[in-house]
């Protein structure tokens, strides 16, 4: 058992350099992002059915109907937000098993992170404590509220697509803070939503495919 464990582990590390190489060869270029991804074993954060893939530049099923977010896209939405700023108070909506919110701890001391689906939250727990991180603030709840007795977030960061930016998200972005979140019901793309002193102002980018950003809890 003990041999087996110690073969993946360092596969694991080969693995998981290869990732950061296809991340930079995709054009991720923010080295602390790099290093955040690089930092955080994702095969805890999949079934171990699924381990062998953990590596691969993909998402995979978490259960649930839901799925992990695949690194690249992780990566280039945390660089889009950590462009010319720290990332701050941030508020991450669909933590599903907790790997982004893992690397976003590495980049932020203050990290919310709320599931409307309790037995993914409790994985998410399980997932972040095997790994000792225990800087994410991990909270059952509906995301299209936003997380009101924290607020307000220099960073939120939606990981299922909303139709419309939800509006209670937009009151919750602090002066100067920045969100992105996947826009869209059929055709997908991120937005980047800057609370600037004039206004919101939306920037349309990449094109996406996220699972749905749903109501309620279950
Ligand atoms: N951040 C995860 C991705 C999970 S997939 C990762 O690192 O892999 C998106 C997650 O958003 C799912 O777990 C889904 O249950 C959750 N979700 C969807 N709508 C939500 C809402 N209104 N509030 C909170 N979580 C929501």
């Amino acid at each position: 058992m003990s041999q087996v464990l110690s073969g993946s582990g360092m596969t694991s590390q080969r693995t998981r350099s290869r990732m950061i190489e296809r991340l930079r060869e995709k054009g991720i270029r923010n080295e602390r992002v790099l290093a955040a991804l690089a930092a955080v074993p994702r095969h805890v954060f999949i079934e171990e059915a699924l381990a062998s893939r953990a590596y691969e530049d993909t998402a995979l099923p978490l259960g649930f109907s839901q799925t992990i977010s695949q690194p690249f896209i992780v990566a280039r939405m945390i660089e889009v937000l950590l462009e010319g700023r720290e990332l701050g108070k941030t508020l991450e909506i669909g933590a599903g098993c907790g790997y982004q919110a893992a690397v976003l701890a590495q980049l932020t001391k203050e990290i919310y992170a709320v599931e409307r689906i309790e037995p993914l939250l409790a994985k998410a727990k399980l997932n972040l404590r095997a790994i000792q991180q225990f800087r994410v603030r991990l909270k059952y709840a509906d995301g299209q509220l936003g997380l009101p007795e924290a607020a307000p977030f220099d960073t939120i960061i939606v990981a299922a697509a909303a139709s419309s930016v939800p509006p209670a998200l937009l009151q919750q972005l602090a002066l100067g803070g920045r969100m992105l979140l996947p826009v869209g019901k059929g055709e997908q793309y991120l937005l980047l939503v800057e609370h600037r002193a004039e206004g919101f102002v939306e920037t349309r980018l990449d094109g996406v495919r996220f699972v749905p950003l749903l109501s309620g809890l279950e």
